[in-house]
């Protein structure tokens, strides 16, 4: 898959030798020269990274900055030729990734793109979407769209292991939510109940979703 970049630069100089530098490591650069423009090409396609000057003749980078932060997840990283500590704090409060002043070496600017791709390819692999659908009003829990049959308890189990998102839910906490003061054998009761709720769940889906921490408790892949 090739990288795409969008470069928002108004200085030609500057602008070819970073399309160079990029181009050489066979990224996909497209470049605009005015805040105008560059707002065009983005309402056409999404870019991996985006390099954004900040002083450009009809307005300020930082301003499309904001808008790609508010807009959603995009690798920003902002480009300043005053080299103001000003501009630097304030592309970084309003969400920019990194930072470069004016001159920077190509190298380097090279090494600080990868890193933000590296981030970018990192968030992109992570799960789209939960395997689980949880309808609470109707108590009930579906597993790549199929209604799971539990019984009471189980449902419990699983909707408050759904619930802490990944966290580790210890065998004290399950066991006082779901039976309550009911007597019985806490760590054998809740363990039989995550036993047959791993065979249904398994029955969908071979993949393991409920994790055993030892000593500590139970915690769900979501
Ligand atoms: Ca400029």
């Amino acid at each position: 898959m090739m990288h795409s970049i969008l470069l928002l630069e108004d200085d030609a100089a500057i602008a070819s030798t970073v399309v160079y530098a990029l181009e050489r490591e066979g990224w996909q650069v497209t470049h605009a020269h005015l805040l105008r423009e560059a707002r065009g090409l983005m309402a056409l396609q999404t870019f991996d990274v985006y390099l954004l000057d900040v002083g450009l003749p009809d307005g300020n980078g930082l301003d499309l900055c904001r808008e790609l932060r508010q807009a959603g997840d995009a690798r920003v990283l902002m480009l300043s030729a005053r080299g103001e500590e000003m501009d630097r704090v304030l592309g970084l409060e309003l969400g920019a990734d990194d930072y470069m002043a004016k001159p920077f070496s190509p190298r380097e600017l090279v090494a600080r793109v990868r890193a933000l791709l590296r981030r970018a390819m990192q968030t992109a692999a992570l799960p789209a979407a939960s395997p689980f659908t949880h309808d609470e009003a109707g108590q009930r829990i579906s597993l790549q769209g199929q209604w799971l049959d539990l019984t009471r308890r189980e449902y419990g189990v699983l909707a408050l292991l759904l619930a802490a998102k990944g966290r580790i839910l210890s065998r004290e906490h399950l066991f006082e939510r779901i039976w309550g003061l009911e007597t019985d054998s806490m760590e054998r009761t809740v363990d039989t109940h995550i036993k047959t709720l791993r065979a249904k769940l398994k029955a969908v889906d071979a993949r393991e979703f409920i994790t055993t921490h030892r000593g500590m408790g139970y915690s769900l892949d979501t």
